[in-house]
């Protein structure tokens, strides 16, 4: 009775919590060291978890219009509120954007190695995916977009990018526009970037740009997106979305976060700052590249024996993220941490590449 191609596709890998990976590294939850998800090590703001605990209203049903929020999201953006719609995290909004646009049969454009949950929610929404591979140097082929855009109905840009952490630069993403294609740019990382193309939403018809208090704000658990959107379509965006799509509670957290900006910036300083010493300590190990980034984790390009330095590592309590897809079998990603867990992977790298020498080495040994 399913639908057949919903029964044969893959689905999306999602990571597994804290608890569950420390029972499994026979650890404890304060054991682990979590860097796979790209989650804020510094946790969220006090005062976010303040209004949690306090908020008095949760018998009744959350704003459907997140009014308090989106006023305060102007403010942050430079966007006016009506051009902004919130997603139960940007995931919610990657969906709906989906549901809007593409009818059975479309073609949606997705430039991998990136985000997931691309091709995922396509899928899922009856779309077809049409891979158009980003070049060696992880940027994206905008001549080859444009020639697969006719046809196509939307393509997805994170920028930083999700695993490989470049941005796309801005006159890519104005040569995006001018194929007629919806562009969405998905900036879930660009409180550690700095660079945005926010300022340009309302002056084309078909640029929308997705944000997250997921990685910089420390709300991952909570679940709250936003999309900066023209406004025929954030309109038609609120008429489609689930009612209640943001909690009580997260509506809550996500207010007081944006009413806690000094202590936020400066967990993001604290991140931007520790990802310049993760990057300067991979490049001492001489095994493996690791790959400029503007976001809050760093790809690093291992080889063979990248499967088995995941696996190495869990079994220090150390998560990191492994691919398992043809592009990226020979790549980690890690996420930057507190300088402590910069030290710790650092030190199981060193363990791991005396433990176990590549292929050639033992003999050379
Ligand atoms: C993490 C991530 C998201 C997901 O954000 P949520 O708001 O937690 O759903 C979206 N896009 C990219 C590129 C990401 O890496």
């Amino acid at each position: 009775m399913i639908r057949p191609e919903l029964a044969k596709m893959k689905g999306y890998i999602p990571l597994d919590p804290v608890d569950v990976l420390g029972k499994q590294a026979g650890k404890g939850v304060a054991g682990v060291i979590k860097l796979d998800g790209n989650e804020n090590p510094y946790g969220c703001s006090p005062r976010a978890r303040r209004a949690i605990a306090r908020f008095p209203y949760y018998n009744y049903y959350p704003d459907p219009e997140q009014r308090e929020l989106r006023a305060l999201l102007a403010s942050y953006t430079g966007v006016p509120a009506e051009r902004i719609v919130m997603g139960a995290g940007s995931d919610e909004l990657i969906d709906n954007i989906l549901r809007l646009f593409v009818r059975p049969g479309d073609s949606v454009i997705n430039c991998p190695p990136t985000f997931g949950m691309y091709p995922f929610s396509t899928e899922v929404c009856g779309g077809v995916v049409v891979g158009v591979p980003r070049k060696a140097d992880f940027g994206v082929d905008v001549a080859a977009v444009g020639r697969a855009a006719s046809g196509a109905r939307v393509v997805f840009i994170a920028s930083p990018n999700n695993p490989t952490g470049n941005v796309t630069p801005r006159e890519d993403i104005l040569a995006l526009l001018e194929t007629g294609l919806v562009v969405v740019v998905d900036e879930a990382y660009y409180e550690f970037s700095g660079e945005t193309v926010a300022p340009l939403v309302g002056k084309y018809p078909n640029l929308m740009v997705l944000r997250t208090f997921s990685k910089w704000a420390g709300l991952a658990g909570l679940r709250v997106g936003y999309g900066m959107f023209p406004e025929d379509v954030a309109v038609a965006l609120m008429k489609i979305k689930q009612p209640y799509n943001i909690n009580a509670a997260a509506q809550a957290a996500a207010v007081a976060s944006l009413k806690d900006l000094d202590y936020l910036q400066g967990t993001v300083k604290a991140i931007v700052k520790e990802r310049g010493r993760l990057m300067k300590r991979l490049q001492s190990l001489k095994w493996l590249t690791p790959y400029p980034s503007e976001a809050n984790f760093i790809l690093c390009r291992v080889g063979p024996e990248a499967k088995a330095v995941w696996q190495y590592l869990r079994q220090n309590g150390i998560f990191i993220r492994y691919f398992d897809s043809p592009a990226l079998r020979e790549y980690i990603r890690i996420s930057v941490g507190k300088p402590e867990h910069t030290d710790a992977v650092i030190e199981a790298l060193r363990e791991f590449r005396k433990a176990y020498p590549f292929k050639g080495e033992r003999m050379a040994n």
